[in-house]
């Protein structure tokens, strides 16, 4: 039996609809769509031979399979025939051990997916080659697709700017104006995409993108077109692979749009229904303090004692955040990521400016390169370290969503002590003259005081 798959609306309606469509939202009810996989013809593959396939794949260079997406083809879009996949081999990073930042909050057994060292240099590009692949089979099929289209905080236009770009699809991205990066600013332009700066912030973006696309012609490429969650939930099953098939037993993850909890979640209970593990691992949302509007509803719900319901939750005006990618007031994948959080028993915590700025600081010194993002989910680990909640014996996965080198004005600013609050880890050059002995003498004179 081959592989297939199909949207569904999140509510849980029956009513299948096919992947080939241009669809968003349900028909019927307007609710969010999902990709759902027919377990049955995935279940005629046992567990162990499973393993075995996505262990033979990886890192291969058999078409298509060097994807760390693709290696998963028939779990994450069987409809796509590999001639019209379009892949930048991304996916398969790094699994680092964090062993010196882990020892510091007392933790053998801390690891961070390096999700950021990827051809645009975010997570990000995991969702937008299966997205991309399926746009370009839509057009092998003879559907009249003219553009694909996004509203982005950064990563998700660099994304989609290079995937269209290596397919040759015309690519417009809608960006809040000066609310991107340089690098994020520069990577669209530089893939030839139609670059549009808006006088408004993400969440307005958002809405003009969603009036664009309401003509078929222009595809929507944000994440609230469930496709793309199929790419990012191969991070789940990369964590376990990299594990030796093991479950984690903590997943920080930070938040935005709320698109990724809900896939790592998926990724988790795909392999959990079919067999290759046992038990979820708790997930962690990790919110900045300015753009926290999960974080508001979770405690609302846990000072009356009971379970995340979506009428805890109201939107909110994003204030201005080191954590660019994450600054969204009013997250697309709501729903998703409550269902997500609910099912794996999962807390959601948030980070101030100085929390993230220290805690991606500090992980530097021991040898990482973190973005303020991944700087939200270690200060948020910080937090729930020392009120006991992770265990010292538990093992835990950040999800490192961004390179570093995107966000070098944020480390810039804060050895520089630009920012409006103390720098506990600040390292500043010395400034020295010429002459070689004075030089040599100053720098043992620095190496005395150096901090390791
Ligand atoms: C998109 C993004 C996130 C958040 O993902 P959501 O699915 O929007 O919650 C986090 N970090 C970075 C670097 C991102 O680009």
């Amino acid at each position: 039996m081959r592989p297939s798959a199909w949207f569904q609306s999140v509510t849980g309606d029956p009513e299948r609809y096919p992947l080939s469509e241009v669809l968003y939202r349900c028909p019927k009810t307007g609710a969010l769509l999902e990709v759902v996989h027919d377990l049955e013809a995935l279940r005629a593959r046992s567990a162990a031979a499973w393993m075995h396939l996505f262990d033979e794949r990886r890192g291969g260079n058999r078409w298509p399979y060097g994807s760390g997406v693709w290696s998963k083809h028939e779990w994450v879009q069987p409809h796509v025939e590999p001639e019209n996949i379009v892949s930048l081999y991304e996916g398969n990073t790094n699994l680092l051990w964090a062993e010196r930042y882990g020892a510091q909050l007392g933790m053998r057994d801390l690891w961070v997916k390096q999700c950021g060292t990827s051809h645009t240099g975010s997570f990000k590009d995991l969702g937008m080659t299966v997205l991309v692949s399926s746009v370009n089979q839509m057009i092998a099929d003879g559907k009249p697709i003219r553009a694909v289209a996004c509203a982005s905080t950064g990563d998700t236009s660099a994304a989609l700017a290079a995937y269209g770009a290596a397919a040759g699809i015309p690519v417009v991205v809608l960006l809040p104006r000066g609310k991107v990066t340089a690098a994020q600013l520069i990577q669209p332009l530089a893939n030839g995409a139609l670059v549009c700066a808006l006088d408004t912030d993400f969440d307005g973006c958002m809405r003009v993108v969603q009036r664009l696309t309401e003509d078929p012609h222009i595809y929507l490429a944000n994440s609230m077109n469930s496709l793309r969650v199929e790419g990012q939930k191969t991070i789940s099953i990369e964590i376990v692979q990299q594990l030796d098939w093991e479950v984690p037993d903590w997943v920080l993850v930070p938040g935005g749009n709320l698109g990724n909890v809900s896939a790592i979640a998926k990724g988790f209970s795909e392999m959990k229904e079919l067999g290759l593990i046992r038990r979820l691992p708790r997930l962690v949302c990790c919110q900045a303090a300015r753009a926290n509007p999960l974080y508001q509803a979770y405690r609302k719900a846990q000072e009356e004692g009971r379970e995340l319901r979506e009428d805890d939750f109201a939107p909110v005006v994003a204030g201005e955040t080191l954590a660019s990618a994450i600054r969204i007031g009013a997250p697309v994948s709501l729903p998703k990521a409550i269902k997500a959080l609910v099912a794996t028993r999962g807390v959601v915590e948030q980070a101030t400016e100085q929390e993230l700025a220290d805690a991606a600081a500090r992980a530097d010194r021991t040898g990482m390169f973190t973005c303020p993002h991944t700087g939200v989910a270690l200060a948020c680990l910080e937090k729930l370290r020392a009120r006991g909640e992770i265990r010292a014996d538990e093992r835990a996965v950040v999800i490192s969503t961004a390179h570093g080198l995107k966000f070098t004005e944020f480390k810039a600013a804060y050895h520089q002590e630009r920012l409006p609050f103390p720098a506990a880890h600040r390292n500043a050059p010395i400034e020295l003259g010429s002459e070689p002995d004075e030089v040599v003498a100053d720098i043992h004179r620095a190496l005395d005081r150096l901090e390791v």
